[in-house]
């Protein structure tokens, strides 16, 4: 079985939200709602500035407080670590809004239930990737199996020491980071 999870090396991110727009497009959201967000800092000094820029989406976690929390069973983890909502089920109370931290998910004005980052996993079941991977022209997003040594997002992972985001709260993420 595998687990899926993603790397993203944020030094080749450039900030240009084209995967937040093709996940925007993949999943027919309205411009307000999306599942991808483009954090940005600047750090250094003049004239040593730089900016640098971190995708945020839905972790993937395979211990998640959003799915502890939810009072229907609407969000629910496949034993391939992908994390949805039962758009039937979510009454959309939005407890796993407020237990998520890292503020991946949106409610749906026009469905009145939460929504967030689903993998593409449609896509991924016909052998496909990511709307984000496969839009991204830096190529700072890999996809794949984290069960296998020799998938290429394992070997990223492992070549670049990549951590998840907030580490210290025990959610256990699918996806990992390699910053500057
Ligand atoms: Fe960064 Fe790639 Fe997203 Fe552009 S498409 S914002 S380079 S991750
Ligand atoms: Fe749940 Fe948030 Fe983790 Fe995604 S990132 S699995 S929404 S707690």
């Amino acid at each position: 079985m595998p687990r899926y999870g993603m790397f993203i090396d944020a030094t080749k991110c450039v900030g240009c939200h084209a995967c937040r727009v093709a996940c925007q497009n993949q999943n027919e959201l309205p411009a307000k709602e999306n599942f991808n967000r483009i954090e940005e800092r600047e750090y250094g000094r003049f004239p040593n500035f730089n900016r640098e820029f971190l995708p945020v989406q839905c972790q993937h976690c395979d211990n998640p407080p959003c799915l502890k929390v939810c009072p229907t069973g609407a969000t629910y983890k496949r034993k391939d670590g992908v994390v949805l909502v039962d758009d039937k089920k979510c009454v959309g109370c939005k407890y796993c809004m407020v237990a998520c931290p890292y503020s991946v998910r949106v409610i749906s004005e026009e469905h009145g239930v939460v929504e967030k980052c689903r993998f593409c996993i449609e896509m991924v079941e016909k052998g496909k990737e990511p709307a984000c991977v496969t839009t991204c022209m830096t190529k700072a997003r890999t996809f794949g199996d984290l069960n296998d040594p020799n998938s290429e997002v394992s070997k990223k992972i492992g070549k670049y020491k990549a951590k998840t985001l907030r580490a210290d709260l025990n959610t256990k993420p699918s996806l990992y980071y390699r910053k500057t």
